[in-house]
């Protein structure tokens, strides 16, 4: 070879673990690289791709879930291949993975729900919302849980849009829900639901609240159902100086002093807020909820400036026969994968994955989503967290042109798959169930219906009995 000449890199082999919105971005964002041809695998421990968008995002918010439009497009890229019913650590290993790639990527995001550490939390009848979220969405691991819909009053503990989602969820009209592609397992249950009251309770003050402001706005809207809100908890809100310059906390005070300044209508169905106010302890008759204690709280200034609740020792019994805790999701750690179990995440340096907290840099192994950076932000919040990591990969890539060289033929996985789980799914496959979930639905006159259990999507695609 001459000096002036130079050979183009090896393409790049990528691993990406999880085909929900972090995992796609990423794969999307690395196919279209400019600067190396890149080749992704994505690997998902359900038959179905999306992640949250399926399990997660409310079923009657049809538009968040677009963005399947541009996932669909990664899924048909000539460079990504689909596998699907592939659990990471029991089909296949990181010792399996590392070397038949340059790069592995861990988009798994967070799979469980943060605890209170409150007695009485594992009554039966208080539930992580995180279950009631991906029961209504037909998610499989939780598709035969069973609620009891039959109680007079739910009580959702937290200020976040998840609790925002799962109230909405309680007091909306079913056969409004009966449009969407709710699972049908969960729009039955909430035809015969009793529930007439949500009593959604905030540990800090109004201004202190996570929801944003088109989601607040949408609980005033639902027909058949009063808010209620003490004005007096507005009107003496503590907004700190920077809170007072964010325009999505002036608006949800702005939303809620409205709600307090209407008059109930008598409504079938309630929703009430309650600020500064901790769930203390849970009482239950028979291993099941009967009643939640509540603290009121005061705000206290925390070492980081911001404020954080502080019990006064005054407290309350709510009978309450559901409690949905919806205080976050917590990530889980992934068999052989470093973890940092504070925060729930895999250490990181900016999506450089690490041998341990404050630790060593791993080479070629790298995180995306809520297991890089903890559960905040909504879908297309990825994106961004997906183009940094993806902007690391690249630049440790660029430093080590030869390495794909050196792996093991695209096919090698195939193998292993074929070996440790026939019943693998590939996009074509997805695509077969996505077909029959949409035309179920076109019949009903739904977006989709969906197939909530893994043998019956298993047999759709044709694969059999898992
Ligand atoms: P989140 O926004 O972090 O809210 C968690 C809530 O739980 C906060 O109000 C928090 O209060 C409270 N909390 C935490 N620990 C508690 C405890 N021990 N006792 C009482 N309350 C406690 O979490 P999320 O609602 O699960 O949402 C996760 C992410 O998904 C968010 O970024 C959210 O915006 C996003 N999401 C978006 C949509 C949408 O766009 N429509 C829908 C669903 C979820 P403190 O503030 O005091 O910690």
């Amino acid at each position: 070879m001459s000096d002036n000449q130079t050979t183009s890199p090896a393409p790049l082999r990528v691993a990406v673990i999880g085909a929900g919105p972090a995992g796609f971005f990423t794969a999307d964002q690395l196919v279209r690289h400019k600067d190396r041809e890149v080749w992704v695998d994505l690997f998902e421990r359900w038959p179905t791709p999306y992640g949250l968008v399926r399990e997660g995002v409310a079923p009657d918010h049809q538009s968040i879930k677009g963005v399947t439009r541009v996932f669909e497009r990664v899924l048909a890229h000539p460079r990504v291949r689909f596998f699907g019913n592939v659990c990471f650590g029991e089909h296949l290993t990181r010792a399996d993975l590392v070397p038949l790639y340059d790069q592995v990527v861990y988009a798994v995001g967070a799979q469980t729900d943060r605890r209170m550490g409150i007695p009485g939390e594992d009554l039966a009848g208080s539930w992580p919302a995180t279950d009631f979220v991906r029961w209504y969405n037909g998610q499989p691991e939780c598709a035969d849980l069973d609620f009891d819909l039959g109680v007079a009053r739910a009580v959702v503990i937290g200020n976040g849009n998840v609790a925002v989602d799962v109230a909405r969820i309680l007091l909306t009209d079913p056969e409004v829900l009966a449009r969407t592609d709710i699972a049908d397992h969960a729009l039955e249950a909430l035809r015969a639901s009793s529930v007439r009251e949500v009593v959604m309770v905030g540990r800090r003050g109004p201004a202190q609240a996570k929801f944003t402001n088109v989601e607040l706005k949408e609980l005033g809207a639902l027909a058949g159902v009063d808010v209620v809100v003490d004005p007096a908890e507005i009107e003496g809100a503590a907004v700190s100086d920077e809170e007072s310059e964010d325009r999505r906390v002036v608006r949800n005070l702005e939303i809620l002093a409205d709600f307090a300044g209407r008059a109930p209508s008598g409504a079938p169905r309630r929703l009430v807020f309650r600020f500064l106010a901790s769930p203390v302890e849970l009482s239950g008759t028979d291993g099941a909820v009967r009643a939640v204690r509540i603290e009121r709280n005061r705000l206290v200034p925390d070492r980081d400036g911001s404020s954080r609740a502080e019990g006064t020792g005054e407290s309350e019994w709510m009978e309450a026969g559901l409690v949905l805790r919806s205080v976050g999701y917590h990530g889980v750690p992934l068999p052989d994968v470093p973890f940092d179990e504070g925060p729930g995440v895999i250490p990181n340096d900016g999506g450089r994955m690490l041998d341990a907290p404050g630790g060593e840099e791993v080479p070629g192994e790298y995180v995306v989503g809520w297991i890089k950076r903890g559960p905040s932000g909504v879908i297309g919040t990825n994106k961004a967290c997906a183009a940094d990591t993806v902007a690391v990969m690249m630049e440790d890539a660029a430093r080590k042109p030869e390495s794909a060289s050196k792996r093991a033929g695209p096919e090698e996985i195939l193998r292993l798959l074929e070996e440790r789980i026939p019943a693998y799914v590939t996009e074509a496959d997805w695509a077969r169930l996505d077909a029959e979930e949409l035309a179920r639905g076109q019949a009903a006159g739904r977006p989709r219906v969906k197939v909530v259990q893994v043998d019956e999507m298993l047999e759709l695609m044709g694969k059999g009995e898992q």
